[in-house]
C-alpha cells in the first residue's frame, strides 16, 4: 500500500516494499531517491551509510522533488549525481511509446507497466515532458481525432474512434483550437479575406478570418504568397480585399519594417495545445533579445523539446506577429524559417540595432546625468584640494 502525505509543500511518499528491500539491501537503484526524516538528508538507494528506521524514510521520484520537500544531499552517495536523469528520462519515453500507441492503457495501468506509482508517475513524467500524463494522452486524442477527420470520418465517428467519450468533450476543452468541423474541412464554409502590399522584407500577405488575422506571409511573389494561403486554408473562401484590409495591412507592414512598434492586432492562432504553447512564449520575447530553442522548451516547462519547440516555430503562419525569428540555435546561428533565413537574420539584424541604439541613447542620458551631478561637486572639492 503506498500513501502520500503533505510536507511543506511537497507531496512525499512512505516507501514501498520493494523499494525498502532495495534500500536495505545498498542495492544501486537510480529509479528514485529516498529522504530520511530524522536527518533531513536524501540518498540514492546503494548508499553506504547506516540503514535508516524504515519509518522515517519517504520515497522522491527524482533529486529534485527531494530538495523541493526541504532534503538536503547525502555528502557520502552524491545522489544528484548523472545517471538518474537518463534513467528517468528512458522510464518517461516507455510509459509516452505505451500511451502512444493504438490501444493505449488507463494512466494507472501505464504507470504501473514501468513500475511507478500513479503519484510519481504524474510528477515525474510532467518533469520530464513538461506535460501531465492526463495532458498527454488528451493531446494524442485530439491528434489521432485530427487525423481521422482529414482523412474524412464523420465528425461523430471520429470522435469516438480518437477515445473520446463524447462530443462535448471536444468541442467543451476546445481540443483542437476550432471546431472539429472546421478541421475536416480545411476551412470549409469560412470566409478569409486577404491583402498584399510591399514591405522592407518583400512582399506581405495578411489574411483575417471572422475571428482576427489567421496568416502573415512573406515573400518575393504574389502568386506564391496566394498559394501558400490556398494549402492553409484549401476549402476556405478566399477573397482578395485589399480595401477592406488597408488598416490592418498598414500595421503589419509597419511591424514586418519595426518589430519593436506597438501593434494591435487581434490575431486567430490556429495550433495544437503544444504550438500554442511555444508561440505564447516566444510573444513574450523582446525585440532584439532572441532565445535559443532549448531556451523556450525550458521556458514552457519541456526542456527536453527543443526540437519540437523548432517544429511549432517551423509551423508558425503569422510572421513576425507571432516572432518566431527570435528563437536561434545554441551557437546563435539563425537556423531556419519558413519565410526564408535572409529575412530571419535582416530582422534580428535590425532588432539587434534598434536595441544598441535604445542602450546608447539610455547611456548618453546616463552620462549627462553623471556631467550634471559633477559640476554640483565641484565646489566641493575645490575645497578639499584647497
Ligand atoms: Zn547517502
Amino acid at each position: 500500500m503506498r500513501c502520500a502525505e503533505r510536507y511543506g509543500n511537497t507531496i512525499m511518499e512512505t516507501i514501498d516494499d520493494a523499494r525498502w528491500e532495495q534500500i536495505e539491501a545498498r542495492r544501486r537503484d537510480d529509479t528514485f531517491r529516498f529522504g530520511v526524516r530524522s536527518t533531513g538528508i536524501y540518498c540514492r538507494s546503494g548508499c553506504p551509510s547506516r540503514t535508516p528506521v524504515r519509518r522515517n524514510v519517504v520515497a522522491f521520484p527524482d533529486a529534485p522533488e527531494a530538495r523541493a520537500a526541504g532534503f538536503r544531499a547525502c555528502k557520502r552517495c552524491a545522489p544528484d549525481d548523472g545517471a538518474p536523469d537518463a534513467e528517468a528520462v528512458r522510464t518517461i519515453e516507455r510509459a509516452a511509446a505505451l500511451l502512444s500507441s493504438d490501444d493505449p492503457p488507463s494512466l494507472g495501468d501505464a504507470a504501473r507497466a514501468v513500475g511507478l506509482s500513479r503519484f510519481h508517475f504524474q510528477r515525474l513524467f510532467r518533469r520530464i515532458t513538461g506535460v501531465t500524463p492526463g495532458e498527454f494522452a488528451r493531446a494524442l486524442r485530439a491528434e489521432r481525432l485530427r487525423e481521422r477527420l482529414r482523412a474524412g470520418a464523420r465528425v461523430s465517428d471520429a470522435i469516438y474512434d480518437a477515445g473520446f467519450g463524447s462530443p462535448s468533450r471536444v468541442y467543451g476543452e476546445g481540443v483542437l483550437g476550432m471546431t472539429p468541423g472546421s478541421v475536416r474541412s480545411g476551412g470549409r464554409g469560412e470566409q478569409i479575406a486577404y491583402a498584399i502590399a510591399p514591405s522592407s522584407l518583400g512582399r506581405v500577405l495578411v489574411a483575417t478570418s471572422a475571428r482576427g488575422v489567421c496568416a502573415i506571409e512573406l515573400g518575393d511573389d504574389d502568386d506564391a504568397l496566394v498559394a501558400e494561403l490556398a494549402a492553409s486554408f484549401p476549402n476556405a473562401e478566399r477573397t482578395r480585399d485589399d480595401g477592406a484590409l488597408a488598416a490592418t495591412l498598414a500595421q503589419v507592414v509597419a511591424l514586418v519594417d519595426d518589430p519593436a512598434v506597438p501593434v494591435d492586432l487581434t490575431l486567430d492562432v490556429r495550433g495544437t495545445a503544444f504550438q500554442r504553447r511555444v508561440w505564447n512564449a516566444l510573444r513574450g520575447l523582446a525585440p532584439g533579445e532572441p532565445a535559443t530553442y532549448g531556451a523556450i522548451a525550458r521556458a514552457i516547462g519541456n526542456p527536453h523539446a527543443a526540437q519540437a519547440v523548432g517544429a511549432a516555430c517551423a509551423a508558425n503562419r503569422l510572421a513576425v506577429a507571432i516572432p518566431c525569428h527570435r528563437v536561434v540555435r545554441e551557437d546563435g546561428d539563425a537556423a531556419g524559417y519558413r519565410w526564408g533565413v535572409a529575412r530571419k537574420r535582416e530582422l534580428l539584424r535590425r532588432e539587434a540595432d534598434a536595441r544598441a541604439e535604445r542602450a546608447r541613447r539610455a547611456n548618453v542620458r546616463s552620462s549627462t546625468d553623471e556631467i550634471d551631478a559633477l559640476s554640483s561637486d565641484r565646489p566641493e572639492r575645490r575645497a578639499t584640494r584647497a
